[in-house]
């Protein structure tokens, strides 16, 4: 049973987790397919691992391909703050589910076009989820995404800069405060979580007075202009400062991937997009997507 976050919900309702009724505001009725199809879903986040679930609950036979050696997706990385165990919880609740539902899992599995085209499956899920916008830093190398040092794939060492100051960027900022490192946060907008659709208003205020208490230094109005060595220089309203840093840690946004949908819809039928391959958002709407898509086929 996940119990209810400090200041963190998966999603807006995300709060009751038992049995087969796991987010508060969704009754989930599952109900058998009249046409049971061979369904391949391309993608192990949530989003993926909702449609399988649903579409082998409903009597379809479906198999799920991810690239990676492990299921999901961005929520592996939201989940490595201590305060955010829910999100590992979720996916390892996915995890059983499809393991009891005997849904084969194609793990370090990069489908393309081609490996669609040579799979006879009746309906392709495309659940492939978004990608971390880039910053080019001219001057600076040491750029790296909050996914990439959340999941320890990157160092950042001990003097941070974190860019983006909406959800990803102040939790990043907190967890690496929490690890003892000295944290500046920049915003370009006025303050920081401007746009927030995951949070509630309370969790969004908590959050936002915590940052400074934990004495993460905050920087609104500001963007990182160029850097010479390990000068980082930013401009604030028109004026410039600048500030020794060992890296940048980027979370200026996510692009929805959905490439491999816009190659295969015009050549055949049956091919859907789900979760932040379609539209960039959250867990709750991406595992709302995909029910109510695959409770419909
Ligand atoms: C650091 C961080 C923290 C977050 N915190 C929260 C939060 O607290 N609450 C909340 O509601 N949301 C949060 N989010 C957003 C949330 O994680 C996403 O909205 C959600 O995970 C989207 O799920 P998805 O399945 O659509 O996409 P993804 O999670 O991106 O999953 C897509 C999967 O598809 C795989 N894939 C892509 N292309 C291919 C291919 N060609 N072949 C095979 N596999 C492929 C990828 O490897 C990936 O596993 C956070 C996001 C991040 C990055």
């Amino acid at each position: 049973m996940l119990k209810k976050n400090s200041y963190m919900d998966i999603g807006h309702n995300a709060i009751s987790f038992s049995g087969d009724s796991y987010f508060g505001s969704m009754k989930e009725t599952i109900t058998p397919s009249f046409v049971p199809q061979n369904i391949m879903v391309i993608g192990g986040g949530v989003a993926g691992m909702e449609a399988a679930r649903v579409a082998a609950r409903r009597g379809h036979k479906v198999e799920l391909y991810e690239q990676k050696g492990y299921l999901g997706g961005n929520l592996v990385a939201g989940g490595m703050p201590d305060f955010k165990k829910e999100c590992h919880a979720l996916i390892h609740w996915y995890g059983s589910e499809l393991h009891e539902l005997n849904v084969p899992i194609h793990l370090h599995s990069w489908i393309d076009e081609e490996a669609i085209r040579q799979n006879d499956a009746d309906i392709i899920l495309i659940a492939t989820g978004s990608t971390p916008i880039k910053q080019n830093i001219p001057g600076f190398r040491s750029i790296f995404s909050a996914e990439s040092v959340l999941t320890g794939a990157k160092d950042p060492g001990h003097v941070v800069i974190v860019a983006g100051g909406g959800l990803v960027g102040c939790e990043t900022a907190l967890w690496l405060k929490n690890q003892g490192k000295q944290v500046t946060l920049i915003e370009k907008q006025n303050e920081i979580l401007p746009i927030n659709k995951t949070l509630s208003y309370s969790s969004t205020e908590t959050l936002k007075n915590l940052l400074p208490q934990k004495g993460i230094t905050i920087k609104t109005n500001t963007i990182i202009s160029h850097a010479v060595d390990s000068r980082i220089v930013l401009q604030t309203e028109g004026q410039q400062t600048e500030l020794v840093a060992d890296s940048i840690v980027t979370a200026i946004g996510y692009q929805a991937n959905n490439s491999l949908y816009e190659t295969l819809r015009a050549e055949r039928e049956h091919v859907y997009l789900l979760g932040d391959a379609k539209q960039v958002n959250n867990v709750m709407h991406a595992v709302r997507d995909a029910f109510d898509l695959v409770s419909q086929i």
